[in-house]
């Protein structure tokens, strides 16, 4: 069944490639963004792709009322909103704290609202495996306590209890989607992830050295408490990740309301950071070169989801391997050395 979807922070890279994913479902999208993060570029290769010009952008902020209202005016009625729109950097958000309360917390209040006056009240947000802070218990499921040490968990978490609330208060379904760490690109090439700057990120980092843009990998720690001594995430395929919003958002169109759900989205593999530069270098053919240097602050040892409820739910796991992660990454890196600013 096609359905109206508004989709904030459509144009960033989970956002693309779930715009793909819904528009080759043949559904009709609604995209927020502001470009803060991100290119419009990303939305004309996504339409390209999808062979479907089923989009409308507003182009806009999240925080801004009368932006959001224009997004839900720009149609039919919404059928459910896809909540991307938001900022992720660890580092940026304990020297702005206020900003990340303001573009996170602040801008998913006024979506929120809006969805009220707009009586659209179904909602997949974008929460985060760092809500778990520094676990000490393997593998990571739903139920245990959230704990956030950063600004950016903190407002992650302060959403998913306002939703709750939500919930609570009327005719709610919401899903907050726990992100563990998403790599990749679509296996075209087309689109993919496009940090500004020096990449903060382990996968952006590697293809950028694979590339040559830069000299070497430097790893964060080789002193934690982990088999090889490096930090271990749960990294999955940013289409596989993709596809479970699709299955999320369906989900909540079919349940009566209210309704109300957490889930970890990962494979449930953990990789320590040789495992993944091993697995590139497997995967591309090509050498990463690399130094052990001193430990990232806020970095903790160990994530790694336990993805059963996805599964039990949703019926979503995620399918694609290391190999195709690596594969898929440095084949958008290839063919957009400067990612969407540049020349291709
Ligand atoms: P991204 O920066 O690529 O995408 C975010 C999009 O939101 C961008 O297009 C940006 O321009 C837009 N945006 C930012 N502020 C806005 C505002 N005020 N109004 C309108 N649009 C705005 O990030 P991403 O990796 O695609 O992440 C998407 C969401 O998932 C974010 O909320 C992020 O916190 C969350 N998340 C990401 C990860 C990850 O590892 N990438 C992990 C967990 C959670
Ligand atoms: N990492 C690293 N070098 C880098 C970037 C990251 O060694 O240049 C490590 C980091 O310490 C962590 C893992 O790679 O153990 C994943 O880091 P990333 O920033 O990609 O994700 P997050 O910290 O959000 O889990």
């Amino acid at each position: 069944m096609s359905r109206r979807v508004l989709i904030t922070g459509g144009a960033g890279f989970i956002g693309s490639h779930t715009c793909l994913v819904l528009l080759e479902q043949g559904h009709e999208l609604v995209v927020l963004d502001n470009f803060d993060n991100s290119s419009p570029e990303a939305l004309r290769r996504v339409q390209e792709l999808a062979g479907s010009t089923q989009l409308t952008l507003v182009e806009g902020d999240v925080r801004d009322a009368s932006a959001v209202d224009k997004a839900f005016g720009s149609g039919g009625a919404v059928d459910g909103v896809i909540h991307f729109a938001g900022l992720k950097a660890v580092g940026e958000s304990v020297g702005n704290p206020l900003l990340y309360w303001d573009v996170n917390v602040n801008g998913s209040r006024v979506l929120a609202a809006a969805m009220e006056r707009h009586g659209c009240r179904t909602l997949v947000f974008s929460s985060t495996s760092t809500a778990y802070g520094e676990p000490e218990t393997f593998p990571l499921r739903e139920d245990m306590p959230t704990a956030p040490v950063h600004p950016y968990a903190q407002t992650k978490v302060a959403v998913e209890q306002m939703l709750a609330a939500l919930c609570r208060s009327g005719p709610w379904r919401v899903a907050s989607l726990r992100y563990f760490n998403p790599v990749g690109a679509h296996p075209s090439g087309q689109i993919g992830e496009d940090p500004m700057g020096i990449p903060n990120n382990l996968f952006p980092f590697i293809t950028q050295v694979a590339a040559g843009r830069r000299e070497q990998l430097r790893i964060f720690g080789q002193d934690y408490p982990t088999p090889d001594g490096t930090g271990i995430r749960d990294y999955l395929h940013v289409m596989d990740l993709a596809e479970a919003h699709g299955k999320a958002l369906e989900h909540l169109l079919q349940q009566p309301t209210p309704y109300s759900l957490t889930l970890n989205i990962g494979t449930g593999r953990g990789l320590s950071v040789l495992e993944v530069v091993q697995g590139f270098e497997a995967a591309t053919g090509l050498t990463i070169p690399y130094e052990v240097v001193e430990r990232r602050p806020g970095d903790v040892p160990r994530l790694e989801a336990c993805p059963q409820t996805a599964q039990i739910v949703l019926g979503w796991s995620a399918r694609r391997t290391l190999e195709e992660m690596c594969r898929d990454g440095w084949a958008w890196q290839q063919a957009n050395p400067s990612g969407y600013r540049g020349p291709t």
